[in-house]
């Protein structure tokens, strides 16, 4: 069986994010699908998997190991992280979607087997770092625990001077003064009210602070009884991220921006985290994610997946989440669904807040070609369309 092809398809149902999918063709008629979406990096992740053809055609798809391997020493003078790290990561999901149509199994039947009947979710609502509407935050957090999702995450600092909008200011690292930090914790204590005490609620700090900022946070947020605080400083510094750790009581997340098992080995062997977040369709796909997860169980840390945006990336982390034993939640974006379900087919049978399998071969899903077709745009649409151009 060899590769014959690599096809990408860019798909834009809203208006700030383009989902970027990968198909995987072979010279048997099955393909694989992947995804690789990023915020603002899209452009050169589709250009990217154009360069990567060479690597990758030809070569048996069943060898996803050894084509994992060969795209992240092709490319080790880039480090093989980041951008690098989002090609494989889309081929490498592509590759276990094709093995386990081959097979006729779910992708965690070839992880092991399920350790779970069904994977738990944590959603989100407004964030203040966007939106000051206080009282549309309560009602979107009341409506989504009346859906069945048990946990919610939000960023409750306000819009700091030195940061401006949160994708064409964001480059300093933020200062936060009293006010935000009282802004803050009224917008958590409003949330705690509006689902109650029981309820398991996260922060994301978004990278956003400095040591001193994130120590003074999360101390006075320390009563609302978070899950996680979650990327409290950039992610460049573990010795910022353990001065925060050796000051603070609360739980403390990240991953998001660690790719490779190489990111995390510090992280993960300091225990400067409670949790860990990697994301399926960055950092290394579901061969690299499994394997974080695992260095992860080593330290009695948790593992839970970053909200990969897009509809595939969701069904890779999911397959990942029913074969993982130290899984907290897999996160979603619950209000997106609805744009999701009109992309893939058939889309997730979700209840009482978590993903239940569907039984069905490789990632459980295929694309929707019409619904595909309806938002699709070409690269040089994308490029106009970005926050910075
Ligand atoms: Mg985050």
């Amino acid at each position: 069986m060899k590769i014959t092809g690599i096809r990408t398809h860019i798909v834009m149902p809203i208006d700030t994010l383009a989902w970027v999918f990968v198909e995987v063709d072979t010279d048997e008629g099955l393909s694989g699908l992947g995804e690789c979406t990023e915020y603002i990096g899209n452009p050169h992740l589709v250009r990217g998997l154009e360069a990567i053809k060479p690597l990758v055609i030809g070569t048996d798809p069943r060898h996803i190991e050894e084509i994992w391997q060969r795209l992240f020493h092709a490319y080790s003078s880039l480090n093989g992280r980041g951008y690098i790290s989002h090609l494989i990561s889309a081929i490498d999901i592509a590759l276990w979607d094709l093995r386990g149509k081959m097979l006729g199994v779910p992708i965690y039947d070839l992880l092991g087997g399920p350790v779970r009947d069904s994977v738990p979710l944590y959603t989100h609502v407004r964030d203040q770092w966007h939106s000051d509407d206080l009282n549309g935050m309560v009602s979107q957090a009341k409506q989504a625990k009346e859906q069945g999702y048990q946990a919610i995450k939000t960023d409750p600092f306000p819009q700091t001077q030195a940061a401006g909008s949160a994708f064409k200011g964001a480059h300093q690292v933020e200062r936060l003064d009293p006010k935000s930090v009282a802004q803050a914790l009224h917008w958590m204590e409003a949330l705690r009210e509006a689902v109650g005490p029981d309820y398991e609620l996260m922060v994301d700090a978004h990278g956003r602070f400095d040591v001193a900022s994130a120590i003074k946070a999360s101390q006075a947020l320390a009563p609302i009884d978070l899950v996680w605080f979650e990327e409290p400083t950039h992610v460049e510094s573990d010795n910022a991220l353990r001065q925060i750790r050796e000051n603070t009581d609360v739980p403390l997340c990240a991953g998001e921006r660690h790719f490779t098992r190489w990111d995390y080995w510090q992280l993960l062997n300091d225990r400067l985290v409670d949790y860990v977040m990697p994301d399926v369709a960055w950092c290394g796909g579901i061969s690299e994610w499994r394997r974080i997860a695992t260095m992860a169980e080593v330290q009695y840390i948790r593992v839970s997946p970053h909200d990969a945006l897009g509809p595939v990336a969701l069904a890779a982390s999911f397959q990942l989440s029913m074969a993982t034993p130290n899984l907290y939640r897999e996160e979603c974006l619950h209000t997106w669904f609805t744009r999701m379900a009109g992309l893939v087919t058939p889309f997730f049978d979700i209840r009482d807040g978590s993903i239940h399998p569907n039984g069905r071969p490789g990632l459980g899903l295929e694309l929707n070609l019409d619904g595909i077709e309806d938002h699709r745009v070409n690269l040089e649409d994308l490029q106009a369309r970005l926050p910075y151009s």
